[in-house]
């Protein structure tokens, strides 16, 4: 199984973990509330974990334009 780190504003895939055993605390999820949890981890039907975080690129352009936080898809 691997767990997949995508951006969840342009999609792209930031980094894949292959992994034999899940281990939440590892991937720091414990610290994600319940709601982070349901938002951000998506199990895939082939057992993987995508995780929906937001990539460099993304984050910079957030940072230069904070307004766009509110706009959950600005770039398509
Ligand atoms: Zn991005």
């Amino acid at each position: 199984m691997a767990i997949i780190y995508n951006c969840r504003h342009c999609g792209q895939t930031i980094g894949k973990l292959e992994q034999k055993v899940m281990d939440a605390s590892l991937l720091g999820l414990n610290q994600l509330s319940n709601r982070e949890m349901e938002e951000m981890v998506h199990y895939s039907r082939n057992g993987d974990i995508q995780i929906h975080t937001i990539c460099e690129n993304c984050e910079q352009a957030l940072g230069q334009h904070p307004h766009y936080h509110e706009l959950d898809f600005f770039i398509q």
